[in-house]
């Protein structure tokens, strides 16, 4: 759960960066950083907290140069620490690097352990650094070939760009879990995970970078450096479900379209009589457009959603806590009073928040509440960088439909099946060959190599 960007050839890198990651910052809000080049001297400024707070104008102005890149990082096993914020910055002898990283190697640990073997000094947690470890170590000489080199020892999830004098290389693992786009700002090349980044400062996107695919962004152009075979992609569906922003054009699909797409195929496979339907905000409101719409049940923003809550919200005092949910969502009587409500939300996790949702809305007067998912079940864990809980704190991970509706105590459930899902992302080709559905169907692409769960991957 990170977000990347970064920007060659331009005399504003480091602000143009900014406003990337803030585009970016729904991909991760734990800490942000930059780095840029100027006369092959590395600079970079990191902080835990979120890009509006962490970047002054004093500190984007210690940020000189004409490339930079940057990220934005959500954790939990990694730790949330300042050492495992990125980029990360290493003197090697082939020059300065610096790398952003969003993903999740499978073998991080194994290579972790390696590495550590042979002598390397870890400064973080995050199997990013691992990358670095191996550039730095290559027999290889020049930064390009070692990198090709680094990646090729790699496993798993990653969608990496690397500045180092003269160019930004940026790089997506042979499965192109994460997303990872290229684009075009008048003389200048930018990457980004997503294209909010390039909506907000003008750059128009030329194309993905391709799974296994290595590619240069340099002063004259774009130059494909190397491909690793893919045999077959595993795109994360995820991302379309909850984690990306809906005006972003993710895997050839707009996010908020797919979004709408999944609401009416809910719609198709779980009708049912209904007065309104409202979504949980925010990852729930396009679908709930889409079920509208092919439901011709009116839709109405029945809960709204406190923006200003952010995850270090505490509860003022012991004796008048519990305020649970309602600090984040609060109904609209007027909208849910003596209405039969569906209710949308992208999934449920453990169940416990769903339930507090569905009481609520009873407590403010709905005669019935119809939850519907705009996905199949969460059954199983991300190992791909995507932070799910354990599958046995996953509420689908042991329970059936129907136990789960009696705790979250709605009068009816439904969830998307999982060919429902694919065919809404379905853009030509098959989309079992292109799409990761683990976390719902158990079919995980790459197996993690190391003894399992035994040592925590970091989550990126
Ligand atoms: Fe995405 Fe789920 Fe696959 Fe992880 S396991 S990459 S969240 S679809």
């Amino acid at each position: 759960m990170c977000g990347v960007f970064g920007i060659t050839n331009h005399k504003d890198a480091a602000n143009l960066t900014y406003l990337g990651l803030y585009a970016l910052q729904h991909r991760g809000q734990e800490s942000a950083g930059i780095a840029t080049i100027a006369s092959g001297q590395m600079y970079s400024e990191r902080e835990m907290g979120h890009v509006a707070d962490v970047f002054t104008q004093e500190r984007l102005s210690r940020l000189p140069g004409y490339s930079a890149i940057g990220h934005v990082r959500y954790s939990t096993t990694g730790g949330s620490m300042l050492c495992n914020a990125q980029p990360i910055v290493a003197l090697t002898s082939k020059g300065p690097v610096a790398l952003a990283h969003n993903g999740n190697l499978v073998n991080g640990s194994d290579l972790r352990q390696q590495l550590e073997a042979e002598g390397a000094i870890f400064n973080s947690m995050s199997d990013t650094e691992a990358i670095v470890h191996l550039i730095a170590r290559s027999r290889e000489r020049d930064v390009e070939r070692a990198l090709i080199e680094a990646l090729g020892q790699c496993r798993g999830a990653y969608s990496a760009i690397v500045l180092t004098p003269g160019r930004i290389f940026a790089a997506r693992d042979t499965w192109g879990f994460r997303p990872l786009v290229l684009g075009r700002l008048g003389q200048s090349l930018v990457v980004s995970s997503e294209t909010c980044a390039f909506d907000l400062i003008g750059a128009d996107c030329i194309r993905e970078v391709r799974p296994g695919e290595v590619v240069a962004l340099e002063a004259d152009g774009l130059r494909q450096v190397h491909q690793f075979p893919s045999e077959r992609q595993a795109r994360c569906i995820f991302e379309h479900v909850y984690f990306a922003r809906p005006d972003s054009e993710i895997f050839g699909n707009n996010v908020a379209e797919t979004r709408e797409r999944f609401g009416a195929q809910l719609a198709r496979e779980h009708p049912v009589d209904a007065d309104v339907v409202i979504p949980v905000p925010d990852s729930g409101v396009f679908a709930a457009i889409g079920y509208a719409r092919e439901s011709k049940i009116p839709f109405e923003f029945g809960l709204v959603r406190n923006h200003y809550v952010g995850r270090t919200f505490i509860e003022p005092k012991q004796t008048i806590r519990n305020f649970g949910v309602k600090v984040k969502l609060n109904p609209v009587r007027k909208i849910i009073e003596g209405k039969r409500v569906v209710l949308i939300d992208d999934s449920i996790v453990r169940g416990t928040t769903s339930k507090k949702i569905v009481r609520m809305l009873k407590q403010f007067g709905a005669k019935e509440v119809h939850m519907r998912i705009s996905s199949p079940p969460t059954t199983g864990s991300c190992y791909y960088g995507i932070d799910t809980p354990q599958r046995r704190d996953l509420i689908a991970g042991s329970q059936s439909v129907e136990d789960i509706r009696q705790f979250i105590e709605a009068d009816s459930l439904g969830y998307l099946s999982e060919e429902g899902m694919l065919n809404a992302v379905r853009n030509g080709d098959d989309p079992h060959q292109l799409y990761c559905t683990a976390c719902f169907s158990g079919k995980y692409p790459v197996v993690r190599e190391e003894t399992q769960a035994t040592t925590e991957v970091g989550t990126e």
